[in-house]
């Protein structure tokens, strides 16, 4: 992890032979960028085994005596040091003392909330000098350098380090704590919508928090913290519309779909209404269901439906059912993406499919709702003489529900009866939006 540190500071404070005297001049890098951003001078340093990069973003101090100008200059690289260090180095002179501009960078880096380290340079003056001066502007952390001969720098760069550690720990902290949040993702055919949902639930509470493109995993994640609720977000963008191999659309957008399906706790299969459910949209569902992950069916752009009454809906709800069956026990929710109608619904939903995915019925209480069940109906057998029964069942400890039921006939058993044995489950317990496995043992 190779960290940044920017220094910062009016002109002649000794913000060059302090940048000189981290990385070596020849080691120094100039780059060069013309326009509104300014010249930056870019070096490595090592500090004890630690490898980070400094910026000198005030190479253009040299230019002006005009004041306006100047502090715009100065303005612009503060700016461009907040954006790219980790840690503003924030340099000023004894010899001057704090001046207004000095005060006014301060300000801006106070706000700015980045990690500033003060220093005070030019201490082999022989200067005398009160802390006091330079604790009103504000930071905590204060050294007192000479840039010139090195006194100081030490413990100064010992305190980098340290910071650099911390961010390093905190940073693989966050991201392991990422990597336990469920995950919902948003797939279906090209242009229904997917985009459009994923904006719609970003404002500024949320940020995207990896951005992988290629081979591995093509997918836009999303961190959601909203009413309780945290997950990512996973939108599959990509070749789409404005690609120059159109013909490939379909292509490339199912081979993400299956990536991201595979990476996913629940999947929040969008169809477009307007064009209705298509035998893409069913193929989709097919990956969702033999994956096992949960699902929710999200019928966009309702807002174009002017006539949108319930009986409508009704039958919309029910073609799209007869499409999916036998596992219709899925949510359907009727919603504008473009318009944020009815998406408030859509997490809080995908929370409850997350838990009802890692339910584990007990053994006891399972046995004592299907048993009798199934004594009642049991399993049409051919052999007239040969009654197949079911004597017990139970729930594997798995990731995703799997029942196993033990019967003297395993192998007579057919695919009609294991979808009155579902269909039992889900009716006397809460299996909405998740795929669930039945097998039939030899007792
Ligand atoms: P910048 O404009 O902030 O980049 O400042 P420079 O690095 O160009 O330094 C401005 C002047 O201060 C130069 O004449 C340096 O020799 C001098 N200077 C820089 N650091 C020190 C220091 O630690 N002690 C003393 N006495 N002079 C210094
Ligand atoms: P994606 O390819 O699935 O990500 O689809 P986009 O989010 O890019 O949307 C495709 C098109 O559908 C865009 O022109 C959107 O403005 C439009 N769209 C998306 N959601 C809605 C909606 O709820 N209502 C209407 N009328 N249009 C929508």
């Amino acid at each position: 992890m190779n960290y940044t540190v920017s220094i910062v500071g009016r002109p002649n404070v000794g913000k060059s032979t302090f940048f000189n005297r981290l990385v070596g001049r020849r080691k120094a890098i100039v780059h060069i960028t013309s326009g509104v951003t300014r010249d930056r001078i870019f070096g490595n340093s090592e500090w004890n085994g630690v490898k980070f990069s400094v910026v000198d973003t005030g190479g253009f101090s040299f230019a002006t005596s005009e004041n306006d100008v100047l502090e715009k200059e100065i303005k612009n690289q503060i700016f461009i040091a907040i954006k790219e260090a980790d840690v503003i180095l924030f340099l000023v002179d004894i010899k001057m003392g704090v001046l207004d501009t000095d005060r006014e960078i301060a300000k801006i880096l106070r706000k700015s909330q980045k990690i500033t380290l003060l220093v005070v340079n030019k201490v082999d003056n022989g200067i005398l000098y009160s802390d006091t001066d330079f604790f009103h502007l504000g930071f905590e952390n204060c050294y007192y350098i000479s840039a010139i001969n090195g006194s100081g720098t030490g413990e100064l760069l010992d305190k980098l380090v340290e910071i650099f550690k911390d961010k390093f720990v905190q940073k693989k902290e966050k991201i392991i704590n990422k990597e336990f949040l469920p995950r919902f993702s948003v797939v279906g055919r090209p242009n229904v919508g997917k985009s459009t949902l994923i904006n719609s639930f970003l404002d500024k509470n949320h940020h995207i928090v990896t951005h992988i493109s290629g081979t591995t995993r093509d997918s836009l994640d999303v961190f959601y913290k909203k009413w309780g609720y945290e997950c990512i977000l996973v939108d599959t963008p990509g070749v789409r519309k404005k690609s120059k191999i159109r013909e490939n659309i379909e292509f490339y957008s199912s081979i993400r779909t299956v990536r991201t399906i595979e990476y996913t706790d629940v999947c929040l299969l969008m169809v477009d209404a307007v064009r209705g459910w298509e035998k893409q949209d069913t193929n989709i569902f097919r990956l969702v269901k033999t994956n096992h992950k949960g699902i929710i069916i999200l019928v966009n752009k309702w807002d174009l439906f002017h006539n949108k009454n319930f009986s409508i809906q009704k039958h919309f709800e029910f073609l799209i059912r007869k499409k999916i069956s036998p596992f219709e026990n899925v949510p359907i929710l009727f919603i504008s993406a473009k318009n944020k109608n009815g998406i408030h619904h859509i997490i809080p939903l995908a929370d409850q499919i997350l838990k009802s995915r890692k339910n584990r019925l007990k053994t006891n209480i399972l046995n004592k709702i299907m048993l009798p069940i199934l004594k009642k109906n049991p399993p049409p057998s051919k052999k007239k003489k040969k009654l197949i029964t079911i004597k017990y069942c139970t729930q594997l400890p798995s990731c995703t529900p799997i029942f196993i039921f033990f019967s003297n006939f395993p192998q007579y058993i057919k695919e009609s009866y294991k979808r009155f044995v579902e269909n039992q489950i889900r009716s006397h317990f809460d299996f909405r939006g998740v795929p669930i496995q039945i097998f039939f043992r030899k007792k």
